[in-house]
C-alpha cells in the first residue's frame, strides 16, 4: 500500500504538484489521467523516489519514507516502473535485460535468476526471444520485456507511465493485455494512460489531474460518464 499526504513538488518557480493526497491499496489498479503538463509523470516519479518531494508524506507499506532515514534505492526495488520509451539495455539480450537487476542489484544466485527470468518471459509471451537483442524487437515486444524486467525485482507495486503511447496502434493491445493479466493476478498498479477502454475494463478507480492537483476521483465508469467537475468534462471531451 502507498499513501501520499499533502505532497508538494516544485521545479524552481514552477509548482508542479499541489497538495496531492492519494491512497493506493493492495491490488488496486488506478488510472491517472490529465492533460499534458498536469503533473502525472512527476507524481509517478515521486512515488518511485526518482524525484524527491518538497513537502508532504509518502507512506509505503506503513512506513513514512524520507531520504534522511531510508535507503531510497532499497525502497525503489519494491516499486517497479515502466516508461513510455522502454529504456531497455541495448547491448544485452532480452534474457540478460530481465536478469540484470536481480543479479546485480539484489545479488541473487544466477541459476535462480535465470529460471525466474525465463518464467517471466513466458508469462509475457516472449519465450522465443530470450537470446535476441532489443533492436530486433517490435515496440510491443520491447514493452513486454520492460514489464518482465520490472517484475523480476518482485515489486509490491508497478507504476506505468503511458506504456502504450509510443506504440503503433496495432501493438497497443498486446501490451494492455499483459497489463490486464497482471492486474487480474492482484498486482497493485498505478497507470498513466489515455486508453479509456483499458481504464474502464481494468481500473478500480480513476484519478483526473489538472494543473498539479487531483481534481476528481471515481470509478472509471462514473468519472468518464458523469464527471462532476467541469474541468474533467472538458478534458474528457477532448480525448474521448
Ligand atoms: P505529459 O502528459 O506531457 O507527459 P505530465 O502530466 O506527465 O505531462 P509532467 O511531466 O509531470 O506532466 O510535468 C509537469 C510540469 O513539470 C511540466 O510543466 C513540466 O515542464 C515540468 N517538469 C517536469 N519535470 C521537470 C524537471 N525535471 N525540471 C523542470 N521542470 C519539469
Ligand atoms: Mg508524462
Amino acid at each position: 500500500m502507498i499513501k501520499v499526504e499533502k505532497l508538494n513538488k516544485s521545479f524552481g518557480d514552477l509548482h508542479v504538484l499541489k497538495d496531492i493526497n492519494i491512497t493506493v491499496k493492495e491490488s488496486d489498479v488506478v488510472c491517472l489521467i490529465g492533460a499534458s503538463g498536469s503533473g502525472k509523470s512527476t507524481l509517478l516519479r515521486c512515488l518511485n523516489f526518482l524525484e524527491l518531494k518538497d513537502s508532504g508524506n509518502i507512506i509505503f507499506e506503513g512506513e513514512k519514507v524520507e531520504k534522511e532515514t531510508h535507503d531510497l534505492n532499497k525502497v525503489r526495488e519494491k516499486v517497479g516502473m515502466v516508461f513510455q520509451h522502454f529504456h531497455l539495455f541495448p547491448h544485452m539480450t532480452v534474457l540478460e535485460n530481465v536478469m540484470e537487476a536481480p543479479l546485480h542489484v539484489k545479488r541473487q544466485p544466477k541459476d535462480q535468476v535465470k529460471k525466474d527470468a525465463q518464467e517471466l518471459l513466458k508469462k509475457v509471451g516472449l519465450s522465443d526471444k530470450e537470446n535476441v537483442y532489443p533492436s530486433k524487437l517490435s515496440g510491443g515486444q520491447k514493452q513486454r520485456v520492460a514489464i518482465a524486467r520490472a517484475l523480476a525485482m518482485k515489486p509490491d507495486i508497478m507504476l506505468f507511465d503511458e506504456p502504450t503511447s509510443a506504440l503503433d496502434p496495432e501493438l497497443v493491445g498486446e501490451v494492455l493485455s499483459t497489463m490486464k493479466e497482471l492486474a487480474l493476478e492482484g498486482m497493485t498498479m498505478v497507470v498513466v494512460t489515455h486508453e479509456m477502454g483499458f481504464a474502464r475494463e481494468v481500473a478500480d478507480w480513476a484519478v483526473y489531474m489538472h494543473d498539479g492537483r487531483i481534481v476528481e476521483v471515481g470509478h472509471p465508469e462514473d468519472l468518464f460518464n458523469s464527471p462532476r467537475e467541469q474541468r474533467t468534462k472538458n478534458f474528457l471531451d477532448s480525448v474521448l
